[in-house]
C-alpha cells in the first residue's frame, strides 16, 4: 500500500490550502453573517481551476483525480463550509452528470463553461413530497410539437440562484416505460428558459453564505435534445450521481472537523482555568484526542473512496461509508469543540459557534445518516 500522495496531488492541496487561507477563511465569518454569497471569492477558485478541477482538459477542466478533487474540498470547507459546499455541488452534482451521461455534443457544448467556472449549475432532484425517496418525484416533463414542457417544484436546491448559476439538472417523470414503471429521465433547463422560476433563498441555520432554493417550473419549455444522456435512464444517472457525490460531502465534513479541532487545540493551550492550560486537563486532553483520532481515520475513508473511484474500482460503499462516518465525525468534533471553548463557544465571535451550526447538514444533504445505512445496509446484502 502506498499512502503518498503524488506530487500533483501534493500541488493541489498546498494551492487550496494557500487560497482558503489567504482569500477564504479571513471572510467566513462575515459571509455567514450577512448570508452573502462569496461571488468575487468563486470566481477566483474558477480563474485556479478549483470549479473543474477533475474534468479532463478535452473538456476544460484541470485533469486532477478524484484524490486531488477530495483534498481541495477538504481544504476549502475547512475555511468555510458554505464555500466548500458550493464547489462540491457545482463539481459532483452540476458538472459531473455531464461528464457521466452527456452525449458528446452535449458534454461539447456544457462542459467548458462549467469546468472553467464561467458558470454554476445546479441539480435538482429534491421536491416538497420526494427527499430520501427521491425516486418518488412528481415533476412531470411531456413531449409536445419538439419540446419537453415542465411541471414541478424542487426544493432545497444548491446553486441554482446565484448571478453565475447557468441552469439546472432536473428529475421528471417522462413517461411510463413497456412494463407500466414510471419512466424518469434527466433534463438539462438553463437559467433563461420560460417558465423556470427560483425562489428567494432559504434562511438556513448553516451553509448561509450558500446558496438554497426552491425551483418551479411551470409549463418550463426546452428543447426536445435537453434529455441528458438517454431517456428513460434518470434514475440510475441520479443515483450514481449521488454515489460520488458522496465523496466530495464526506471531505466537506473532514474539512470542518479539522477547523474544529484546529480551533479547539489552539484556545486549551491559551486558555487558563485553576492556574494552568485547561489542556493539561486530562478530560479536555482526552476529547482533543478522540477528535484527532476520528479525523484521521475519516479522511482516510474519504480518501480510500476517492482513490477506488480513480482505479474505476466499485466505489460504492466506501464513498457511503466515508460519507455517514465524517458527517457523524464532525458533529461530534464540533460539539467537543464549543464545549472546549466553554460559554464563549456559543458567542458569535468564536468560530466554533458557525462549526456547530455547520455540521448537521452534513449528516442529512446529499442523503441522510439513515439513507448511508440503507445503502450499505443493502450492499452487504441485507
Ligand atoms: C442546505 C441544503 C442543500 C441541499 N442541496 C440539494 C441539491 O443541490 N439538490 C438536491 O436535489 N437536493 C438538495 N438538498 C436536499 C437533501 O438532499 C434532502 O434534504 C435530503 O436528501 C433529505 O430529504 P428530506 O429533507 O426530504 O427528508 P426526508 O426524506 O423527509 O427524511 C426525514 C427523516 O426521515 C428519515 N427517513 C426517511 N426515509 C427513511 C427510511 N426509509 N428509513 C429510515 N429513515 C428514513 C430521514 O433519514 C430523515 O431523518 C439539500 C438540502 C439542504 C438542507
Amino acid at each position: 500500500m502506498d499512502f503518498d500522495l503524488t506530487p500533483e496531488q501534493l500541488d493541489v492541496q498546498t494551492l487550496c490550502r494557500e487560497f482558503a487561507e489567504g482569500e477564504v477563511a479571513p471572510h467566513a465569518e462575515e459571509w455567514d453573517r450577512t448570508a452573502q454569497f462569496p461571488l468575487d471569492c468563486v470566481r477566483k477558485m474558477a480563474k485556479l481551476g478549483l470549479l473543474g478541477l477533475p474534468f479532463p482538459e478535452k473538456y476544460g477542466g484541470a485533469g486532477a483525480d478524484t484524490v486531488a478533487y477530495a483534498l481541495a474540498v477538504m481544504e476549502i470547507g475547512r475555511a468555510d463550509a458554505s464555500v466548500g459546499i458550493t464547489m462540491a455541488a457545482h463539481v459532483s452534482l452540476g458538472t459531473a452528470p455531464f461528464y457521466m451521461f452527456g452525449s458528446e455534443a452535449q458534454k461539447q457544448r456544457y462542459l467548458p463553461p462549467l469546468t472553467q467556472g464561467e458558470q454554476l449549475w445546479a441539480f435538482g432532484l429534491t421536491e416538497p413530497q420526494a427527499g430520501s425517496d427521491a425516486g418518488a418525484t412528481k415533476t412531470t416533463a411531456a413531449l409536445s410539437d419538439g419540446s419537453w414542457i415542465i411541471n414541478g417544484t424542487k426544493c432545497f436546491i444548491t446553486n441554482a440562484g446565484t448571478p453565475m448559476s447557468g441552469g439546472v439538472t432536473i428529475t421528471a417523470i417522462t413517461g411510463s416505460g413497456s412494463n407500466g414503471k414510471t419512466e424518469i429521465s434527466n433534463l438539462i433547463v438553463p437559467q433563461d428558459t420560460p417558465g423556470y422560476s427560483r425562489a428567494q433563498p432559504y434562511k438556513k441555520m448553516g451553509w448561509r453564505a450558500s446558496d438554497t432554493r426552491e425551483l418551479s417550473f411551470t409549463d418550463a419549455q426546452v428543447p426536445a435534445e435537453n434529455v441528458l444522456g438517454e431517456r428513460g435512464h434518470g434514475f440510475h444517472q441520479f443515483l450514481d450521481v449521488l454515489d460520488g457525490g458522496r465523496i466530495s460531502v464526506g471531505a466537506l465534513s473532514v474539512g470542518l472537523a479539522q477547523a474544529c479541532y484546529d480551533a479547539a487545540a489552539k484556545y486549551a493551550k491559551e486558555r487558563v482555568q485553576f492556574g494552568s492550560s485547561i489542556s493539561k486537563f486530562q478530560a479536555v486532553q482526552f476529547q482533543l484526542v478522540d477528535m484527532a483520532v476520528e479525523i484521521e481515520l475519516a479522511r482516510s475513508a474519504v480518501l480510500k473512496a476517492a482513490w477506488l473511484k480513480d482505479k474505476e474500482r466499485d466505489f460504492r460503499m466506501a464513498a457511503a461509508m466515508a460519507k455517514l462516518f465524517s458527517g457523524e465525525v464532525s458533529r461530534r468534533c464540533a460539539n467537543a469543540a464549543v464545549q472546549i471553548h466553554g460559554g464563549y463557544g456559543f458567542m458569535e465571535e468564536y468560530a466554533v459557534s458557525r462549526y456547530w451550526r455547520d455540521c448537521k447538514i452534513n449528516e442529512i444533504g446529499e442523503g441522510t445518516n439513515e439513507v448511508q445505512r440503507m445503502v450499505i445496509g443493502r450492499l452487504l446484502g441485507f
